[in-house]
């Protein structure tokens, strides 16, 4: 049998191993459910329970079910450690409120996540926190900007809705020569695209990020039907130090959800692939169509951090492009074109089996300058469907914004 470091995802995620109850033996994981967890005696009640992601104490802190897809969720990342959180959002939070204090300051790329910039913005000033807000693809901008009070750097590669690829590499150096903790928001790459924590396994091995997160919202669940997040980590210290925060915030999962996402990673892999292709296919034939001025897909060559995105090793792409149409558009024929699509919902997250479209006006959440200029900006995240019925579609409704 070959290394089982060396197996594809799918076949690990497959065959990662689950200890089932004496006697039973099938590849569905059992859904445990429990707030009490009965102890066998007082004295068994007593002995110290490390949160050790084996060991159960009360429902809250895990359940067989929880410790299965955490131990498989850290395979698919390449991390020693998970911690499973109800959103994508507050695996966020539980980074951010986990490891700064008063006095601290966090640098923000300018394209994260929207609610991760309004945690800095909003609320994290409460307890004292500082933040700015940095450009991704100028890595000597940005060095300038680390000081002795920077104690955390949020990453985020592609970032939101613009989509940037940025130097990951250059960002991850100085960082590591400033000593700060760096936490990247891997939902993009959701552990296939590349390893956060091994970016350059050929010359560099184990060179990463110290934290990654991910919304299990969008690949692993797959489903547009469960919320809930990840936080990983390879080093023991610092998945104490989150794991503390964890217990403290109180942050509790449904097992039928849990259930949920395990179901939907043996084909992870398959449908990240999937999409990838689609989404790649698509973003070409819009990047040539009259009415569009760019196309924003990092593996398009001239979209902005495409050479960073090449540069790691055997990098995939998510199912997400936006398109900026020529300025001679208006917002309302943008939004009749989006009215038009047919196979296309309008609505928030990704990477469910319906495609989805999402105009943003960006001159609200951004502090820095734009990678493009004049025209409305519409967001696409491309679903399952086949790629020929959702270009006829896309088709149809480019016709409505010309008339
Ligand atoms: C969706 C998303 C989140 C938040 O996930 P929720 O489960 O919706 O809270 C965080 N980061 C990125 C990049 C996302 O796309």
């Amino acid at each position: 049998m070959n290394d089982k470091k060396q197996r594809a995802i799918s076949t690990q995620q497959i065959h990662h191993p689950y200890q089932a109850p004496e006697g039973w033996d099938a590849h569905p994981v059992g859904v445990f459910k429990a707030s009490t967890v009965l102890f066998k005696n007082t004295a068994d009640l007593r002995q110290p329970r490390p949160r050790d992601g084996q060991s159960y104490r009360y429902g809250l802190h895990g359940t067989p079910t929880s410790y299965t897809l955490a131990a498989r969720l850290a395979t698919l990342e390449g991390a020693e450690h998970c911690l499973l959180t109800p959103s994508g959002l507050s695996a966020v939070t539980l980074v951010s409120l986990g490891l700064l204090r008063p006095g601290d300051e966090v640098l923000v790329p300018d394209n994260v996540y929207g609610q991760n910039r309004y945690l800095s913005e909003d609320w994290l000033p409460r307890f004292g926190i500082t933040h700015r807000f940095y450009d991704g693809q100028d890595v000597e901008g940005f060095k300038r900007m680390l000081s002795s009070n920077t104690k955390l750097v949020w990453l985020e590669a592609a970032g939101s809705i613009t989509l940037e690829f940025p130097d990951l590499i250059g960002l991850l150096k100085a960082c590591k020569a400033h000593g700060v903790t760096t936490a990247l928001d891997n939902t993009w790459g959701a552990g296939i695209a590349f390893n956060p924590f091994d970016l350059l396994p050929d010359s560099e091995p184990g060179f990463g990020v110290d934290i990654s997160m991910q919304a299990l919202t969008k690949y692993p669940s797959g489903g547009a039907d469960v919320l809930m997040g990840a936080v990983y980590t390879r080093d023991q210290a610092l998945h104490d130090k989150l794991n503390h925060a964890h217990e403290h915030l109180g942050y509790g999962l449904g097992q039928n959800d849990v259930e949920l996402v395990l179901r939907g990673l043996p084909t992870l892999e398959l449908r990240y692939r999937a999409q990838d292709a689609t989404t790649r296919a698509l973003a070409a034939w819009m990047a040539v169509q009259p009415e569009v001025a760019q196309v924003l897909h990092p593996a398009l060559p001239g979209s902005p951090g495409h050479a960073h995105w090449k540069g790691i090793s055997s990098a995939g792409a998510a199912c997400l492009f936006s398109v900026v149409f020529k300025p001679e558009y208006s917002e309302r024929q943008v939004d009749a074109f989006i009215d038009a699509l047919e196979l296309f919902g309008i609505g928030y997250s990704w990477a469910g089996p319906m495609s989805l479209a999402v105009p943003y006006d960006m001159s609200r959440s951004r502090s820095l300058s734009l990678p493009y200029g004049e025209g409305q900006i519409v967001r696409f995240a491309i679903g399952l469907e086949a790629e020929a019925d959702l270009r006829a579609d896309l088709l149809q409704g480019l016709s409505r914004l010309r008339g």
